[in-house]
């Protein structure tokens, strides 16, 4: 029998419910996802109900209407988070709802949106939506990331298909990267995980003192925290349920010492923030500190990046991903960090994981900070690796360890 779409998908809405989010019964789950995908949010809202959960909030994303507000909405309501927002957030970290997030959105869709508007705005939501983010990297709740197929997105990264063949397309990398093409997807993601889980329990064992990374434009040295913990695939919540965080996941990370990182960084794929497309950045950084950065295209939503947001100047995630990937393997762009992160060897701009160091989840934000991890108001990832970059772990004797050669695992 020939699976169609319709069984595809279904067995999608089942792997995001029973293996990402691994929904319990009694639970809230918090569903955002792009109004065109209304057909999976309704499949996701009947499984998480079939294992029990106690309600379902879908809230439908749309990047048009996003456009449009940004546009021309009141200066008032761009500052101003309204308060419903953030009544909804209060009840939904009172319920300590799990989280599926799932993008699909227009990479492009805030091109255009003047910039000083577009960063009073993401800087205001930043700050108000705080608590939920601390809550989601303290693992506070279980969280997922996935994506859905959009014809906006499609356009973007098959610029010269129609509407459904494009979307058709995407769908069936979506498929591939999260395993849904394989006869026991679950059965699969149980085994990617303990592979890359085998990954992260050596680098645990070695608690290098810090990276070195080498490739044409990088030159870098980042430090690591004191009993840093590097993280694969799965996270366990506060309540004790396994989920995974990000779907597809490919890579193995943990927190940089925000104070300590030196050199040169050269980006290898673009990077869509903000509803706006950069490319081709080079950081410089002095004392974890970046103190220069350029980019061939969207130089200024980058460097109001850094210098508008509190800690984005400093860096919160180190991530490994070997080059040979399915993800990097497909040779798609496919401006959406979901993707071209895990294709790729990444850094994060702003705040880290708490699970990063270990008790970390316990403590105070202070203590957090004194440990070396970010606590920015922001996290951006960007993509740095390639099948000509070289990773070393520098032992505290100074000695190196080759991580990665030529992209993949040393
Ligand atoms: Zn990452
Ligand atoms: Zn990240």
């Amino acid at each position: 029998m020939v699976e169609t779409f319709q069984d595809k998908l279904e067995k999608y809405a089942r792997v995001l419910v029973e293996k990402g989010l691994n929904v319990q019964p009694g639970e809230t789950v918090a569903v955002n996802i792009p109004v065109f995908n209304y057909e999976l949010a309704r499949l996701i809202t009947r499984f998480s109900y079939e294992r029990g959960a106690a309600e379902v909030i879908v809230d439908y994303s749309d990047s048009h209407r996003q456009r449009e507000n940004f546009l021309h909405a009141k200066e008032e309501r761009i500052v101003n988070v309204p308060e419903h927002a953030i009544k909804k957030m209060e009840y939904l970290l009172e319920k300590k709802a799990s989280r599926l997030s799932i993008v699909g959105g227009d990479p492009d869709a805030l091109n255009g949106v003047d910039h000083d508007r577009l960063s009073r705005a993401m800087k205001a939501n930043g700050i108000a939506m705080k608590p939920m983010r601390m809550a989601t990297q303290a693992n506070e709740v279980a969280w997922t990331v996935a994506a859905a197929a959009t014809p906006e997105w499609a356009a973007k990264v098959f610029p010269d298909l129609d509407e459904q063949a494009g979307v058709e397309k995407l769908w069936e990398q979506i498929f591939k990267t999260v395993r849904i093409d394989t006869p026991d997807p679950i059965e699969a993601w149980n085994l990617h995980e303990a592979q890359l889980v085998a990954k992260a329990t050596w680098l645990n064992d070695e608690q290098f003192d810090a990276l070195r990374y080498e490739a044409p434009g990088t030159d870098f040295i980042v430090g690591l925290p004191q009993n840093h913990v590097w993280e694969a695939a799965g996270s366990t919540s506060r309540q004790g349920t396994r989920f995974i965080a990000n779907m597809p996941t490919e890579e193995v990370f943990t927190a940089p010492d925000f104070r300590r990182a030196e050199g040169y960084v050269a980006s290898t794929k673009p990077l869509s923030y903000a509803g706006n497309v950069i490319e081709d950045m080079v950081f410089e950084f002095k004392d974890g500190k970046v103190v220069n950065v350029t980019a061939k295209k969207g130089e200024e939503t980058i460097k109001r990046l850094v210098e508008e947001n509190k800690g984005a100047e400093c860096l919160g995630e180190v991530a490994l991903v070997p080059d040979p990937s399915p993800i990097s393997q497909s040779g798609i762009i496919f401006f959406n960090t979901l993707f071209d992160e895990n294709a790729s060897n990444h850094l994060a701009l702003g705040s880290a994981y708490a699970s990063s160091v270990e008790g970390g989840v316990d403590m105070t934000q202070e203590e957090l900070e004194a440990a070396g991890l970010n606590r920015s108001d922001t996290h951006v990832d960007f993509m740095i690796g390639s099948a000509e970059m070289n990773v070393y772990g520098i032992r505290a004797n100074g000695e190196e360890v080759q991580i990665l050669r030529n992209g993949d695992w040393a």
